[in-house]
């Protein structure tokens, strides 16, 4: 295979957040696979920095860490300025970091609902709003929202969830349509159950009975997730904006 075969995102500068564990880990590393260089965003410094020297063990200048609440509009606008200082560039985001408040609306806390949508949704919007410029005067980017099966099917129990990780879907909609002319395309992957911390707390009725509604019958890998991102981060999705892939074994079909 010649270089550009394997490296199809050789230079590439990618912003990974939530990837100090799980589905973000596993999606920067494929990124640096595939030759990007990824600022590596989490919450906590410690997994950012772990990540970013197993990045930098596979190639070296792959990959910086950094860490910040994404739920903080001035923070992730600062974060965002210094990756794009060190990097010189950003031609992909992928807006992965999320968390969950599992419990019935009856009983959620307006905590509980804050909590989920400031971070899976607002999060999300807090970066797309640190590069967007950046983005557009390169006249090429790729960004990629990381929704769920619970956000097109709706899940009891995830009515906070359900509803960031649905309104993900509008905001990649209508921003795919805002920047299109720009060279930007703006994409969903919606995983359905992947084994990573965020499914091991669940309780074996729960995954019995989510395991039940899974034509493939297994739970995900977070390298089937990062696969797809890499796809869609690469040349071969170049006319491909405004969808949502759904990843998840067929449950939502
Ligand atoms: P995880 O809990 O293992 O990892 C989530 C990551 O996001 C962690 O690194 C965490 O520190 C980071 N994060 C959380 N809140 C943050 C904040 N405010 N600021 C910065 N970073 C923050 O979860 P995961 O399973 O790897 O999930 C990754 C994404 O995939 C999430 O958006 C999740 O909703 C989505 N997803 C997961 C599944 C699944 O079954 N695991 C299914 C569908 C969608």
């Amino acid at each position: 295979m010649n270089q550009l075969q394997t490296t199809p995102l050789l230079d590439q500068v990618a912003i990974v957040t939530g990837a100090g564990r799980g589905i973000g880990e596993a999606i920067a590393r494929y990124l640096v696979e595939a030759g990007a260089k990824v600022a590596v965003v989490s919450r906590s410094e410690a997994n950012s920095s772990k990540v970013a020297a197993a990045l930098e063990a596979i190639r070296p200048g792959s990959a910086k860490p950094y860490a910040v609440d994404v739920a903080d509009f001035d923070a992730v606008q600062k974060v965002g300025e210094q990756i794009i200082a060190d990097f010189g560039r950003a031609d992909i985001l992928v807006n992965n970091a999320g968390i969950t408040r599992d419990t019935l609306a009856m009983r959620m806390s307006s905590e509980d609902w804050d909590a989920v949508l400031d971070t899976n949704l607002k999060g999300s919007f807090n970066f797309i709003r640190a590069v967007l410029r950046t983005m557009v005067k390169q006249r090429s980017g790729r960004i990629i929202n990381i929704s769920s099966v619970s956000g097109l099917m709706g899940l009891a129990g995830q009515t906070n969830y359900a509803a960031s990780k649905a309104g993900l879907i509008g905001l990649t909609k209508s921003l795919a349509k805002e920047v299109a002319s720009r060279g930007i395309t703006v994409n969903v992957v919606a995983p359905g159950f992947i084994e990573t911390d965020m499914t091991a707390v669940l309780n074996d009725e729960i995954r019995k009975g989510a395991l039940s509604q899974i034509p493939l019958s297994r739970f995900g890998q977070p390298e089937e997730i990062a696969s797809t991102v890499a796809f869609l981060s690469g040349p071969g999705a170049s006319y491909i904006t405004g969808q949502v892939l759904a990843v998840d074994g067929g449950m939502s079909m």
